[in-house]
Parts: structure tokens; C-alpha cells; sequence
């Protein structure tokens, strides 16, 4: 038996385990489910401007190779920045905050918040809210990044779906989650809260880690700018498209191991770029589990992280499920 319940939202307990952040809404959203958009413009703006900008930069990065530009040392600082701020996503923004699968010191938490806030995938409390719908209306009406909800038939539905769950859901603002209704724990979190307000501080201090970084182990001006580049701007792009991949190709390609009445899959080949995030249905059917490979054969480093954290005592209250429990939703058993 889950002890996730099975609760609407629309009765929130941040004090409860998890009530908020997975309980699937019995009837649809309401219009106090969905955050409403200051500047809308101004947002779209930015999205489509971090979401092209890359991939400019990457046409950039591409001559630049063809020049003999790309030293050793400009991967190193990818792969630095890329662990780094990619463990601020799924240790972070995901498993401490989203789902609470295990407790730490708010000095660790001020660290996940700032790092996940450099990887520019927008403020830590929204990020939050969004991602507690998508696990509240899973692949049904309220879902903010469903790739199966309202995009046609054929193959042309099946590219709108996908187009739609991996980017075209961040230009739309009618299905995001209210920042009060699903992440009140949060806003009431003065570390995580502050972390929130200042998201810009931490997006552009991201890029000033990756030319310092470039500058320090390249020892030149020079490096320090393809530092930028490489553990900046071609980081983020990689990042991004890893974590849309979530998103869109788990809710649709790879295995279905556990019965949990949405589309998510685990995708083996993308679990070591997502740091473990890509066993995607084993997490929509333990949400809270701190682990989402199941066993050795199922890479999962940001699990490894969390398990080192709490051999120093830097984490505690690790979320585990027993393969007695696992076995309960498996279509195997
Ligand atoms: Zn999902
Ligand atoms: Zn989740």
C-alpha cells in the first residue's frame, strides 16, 4: 500500500508528508490551481531568449572548434558546471524541495537552491510549484507539460505532444502551479524564499562561476571566455534539453514498469545524463523516494550523491521503499 494519499490538492498540508505534492486531483483544475503571469511578454522574452540563446551559442561553439578553439580545460569546466548545477535541479529543486525525500541543514539547502537557481530553469518556488502539478494532474487536464493531453491524433498529435511537453509548455501560462496553492512550505522557507527572490543573482552568478573557473584552470583571458561558453552558455543548452527530456520523451518512450495510471517510463540511456532523474515511472509511483533507480543496475547519481551526504550527516530521514512495497505496484508481481 502507497502512503501517498489519494487527495485533490485543493486541500493542501504542508505539514503532511507529501499531500500536496502528489495526491491526484479526483475532478480538474480549478482557476485558484494556476499561477497567474505579471509580465507575461516580458517572460516569454527571456524563455525564448535562454532557450534560443544557446543554441546560437553552440553554432558559435561549433566554429569555434573548427578553429582548434576547444581545449581540455573547457571540458572540465562544462563537466564541473555541469554536475554541479545539474545536481541543484535533481537533488535540489526535485527531491529536497519538490518531494522532501530526505532533511538537511538549511545551509545545505541555501547550496541546492543556489546551485539549482544557476541552472537557470527559473526561480526554485515556482520551478517547485509546476513540477507538484505536473505529479497532482500527471498526464491529465492541469498537467502544465503533458505530452498527452489536448495536442490531436496521428503522428502529427504525437510531435505536437512531444514539441509541447519538452518546450512549448514554458511560452504558455494557463496551466502553471499557483506558487501559494502548492508550495506554501516553501514561501514560509526563509533560505528557499530568498533564494527565489533573487533567482537573477544566481542565473548570471552561474556564468560568472564558469569564467572564473575558465580563467583559474586556463590561466588566460581567454580561457576564462571559453569557459563561459563551454560551462556557460553550451552547459545550460545540454542541461535544459536533458531536463525537457524528462518531461517529454519520459512521459512517452521506454519501460513501464509500474502501474501508475499516467504515461512515465524509464528511459535507461538517458539515466546517466540526467543524473538519475530518466527512471522517471519508478519515481511517479514512489514520489518520495530518494532513490529513483531501484537496484545497482539502475544508475542513479544524484541517489549516490544523497547517500554520501548521509554518511557525512549531512542528510537525514532518507526516503527509502522497501522491494516489498515496490513489488505492490509492479506490473511483475
Ligand atoms: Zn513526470
Ligand atoms: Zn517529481
Amino acid at each position: 500500500m502507497s502512503t501517498h494519499s489519494i487527495q485533490r490538492p485543493a486541500a493542501p498540508r504542508p505539514d503532511s508528508d507529501d499531500a500536496q505534492v502528489q495526491s491526484p486531483a479526483a475532478d480538474g483544475p480549478t482557476p485558484e490551481d494556476v499561477q497567474p503571469v505579471a509580465y507575461e511578454n516580458l517572460d516569454r522574452f527571456l524563455t525564448g531568449l535562454i532557450t534560443v540563446g544557446p543554441i546560437v551559442a553552440l553554432g558559435f561553439a561549433g566554429w569555434q572548434l573548427w578553429d582548434g578553439l576547444l581545449h581540455g580545460y573547457d571540458v572540465l569546466v562544462f563537466a564541473i558546471m555541469y554536475l554541479l548545477t545539474g545536481l541543484g535541479i535533481t537533488v535540489g529543486f526535485h527531491r529536497l524541495f519538490t518531494h522532501r525525500s530526505f532533511k538537511t541543514y538549511p545551509a545545505v539547502r541555501f547550496v541546492f537552491a543556489v546551485l539549482g537557481s544557476a541552472a537557470v530553469e527559473g526561480p526554485v518556488i515556482s520551478w517547485v510549484a509546476d513540477h507538484r502539478k505536473h505529479h497532482a494532474f500527471s498526464d491529465r487536464e492541469g498537467d502544465p507539460h503533458s505530452p498527452h493531453v489536448d495536442h490531436g491524433t496521428g503522428l502529427r498529435g504525437i510531435l505536437r505532444g512531444l514539441a509541447h511537453a519538452h518546450v512549448g509548455w514554458l511560452f504558455i501560462h494557463t496551466a502553471r502551479g499557483h506558487r501559494e496553492r502548492y508550495a506554501p512550505d516553501l514561501i514560509a522557507d526563509p533560505v528557499v524564499s530568498f533564494v527565489d527572490k533573487t533567482f537573477f543573482v544566481w542565473a548570471i552568478g552561474g556564468l560568472a562561476a564558469a569564467f572564473g573557473l575558465g580563467y583559474l584552470i586556463g590561466g588566460t583571458l581567454t580561457a576564462g571566455l571559453t569557459g563561459l561558453l563551454w560551462g556557460g552558455a553550451v552547459r545550460m543548452l545540454v542541461l535544459h534539453h536533458v531536463t525537457y527530456s524528462i518531461n517529454s520523451l519520459c512521459h512517452f518512450f521506454g519501460r513501464h514498469t509500474y502501474d501508475t495510471g499516467d504515461h512515465s517510463r524509464n528511459l535507461a540511456w538517458l539515466a546517466p545524463f540526467s543524473l538519475g532523474e530518466a527512471w522517471h515511472n519508478n519515481h511517479h509511483a514512489f514520489p518520495t523516494s530518494a532513490f529513483h533507480g531501484f537496484g545497482l543496475r539502475q544508475l542513479d547519481i544524484s541517489a549516490l550523491v544523497i547517500r554520501g551526504m548521509e554518511r557525512l550527516g549531512l542528510a537525514w530521514d532518507v526516503v527509502r521503499v522497501a522491494p516489498e512495497r515496490r513489488a505492490t505496484k509492479s506490473f511483475a508481481a
